[in-house]
């Protein structure tokens, strides 16, 4: 039964990261075998930061970066699932529940579909969410724009919050 004073805010997040040699690719937790990383304070893991992103906008604490600077030695190559489960430990968002989310990750390589599962799953026991209420997409840009050149990969995400 829906309450009437039940509220929903959709909100999205939106991040990039640059690949380099040296460095490992990690996606939704996942470490991709690949020969380039995505460069970053933390783990660069760009698709939590999407996620986490969206979820501080809906309620309108500002972006990740306030929270998790940069210039503070202890998000040094931070695990971005740990920074995720301390945003699901905000005091605002205890009001709220994590209905879905949406993750678009746009890159020309590698091919994510094989990982796709599995970054689900990492998403899922840090969101306490069932499997199908996490969605996590790939595509490429047809090797167009920053992405394509394989310069950097995009993360686009789409959550909607619900009162509890
Ligand atoms: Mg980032």
């Amino acid at each position: 039964i829906r309450r009437q004073s039940q509220m929903c805010i959709r909100d999205r997040g939106y991040d990039v990261h640059r690949l380099v040699p040296g460095r490992e690719l990690i996606l939704c937790g996942v470490h991709i075998p690949h020969p380039t990383g995505l460069l970053g304070h933390s783990d660069a893991d760009v698709a939590c930061h999407a996620l986490m992103d969206a979820i501080a906008g809906a309620l309108a604490l500002g972006d990740i970066g306030q929270f998790f600077p940069d210039s503070d030695p202890a998000y040094r190559n931070a695990d971005s699932l740990k920074l995720l489960a301390r945003v699901m430990e905000l005091p605002e968002l205890g009001n709220w529940q994590l209905v879905n989310c949406d993750l678009t990750i746009v890159a020309q390589k590698p091919k994510l579909m094989p990982h796709r599962l599995e970054m689900r799953r990492n998403l899922a026991a840090v969101l306490d969410l069932p499997l199908d209420r996490i969605s996590v997409k790939a595509t490429t840009t047809e090797g167009l724009g920053f992405e394509g050149r394989e310069e950097g990969i995009s993360a686009a995400c789409v959550v909607l919050l619900e009162s509890r």
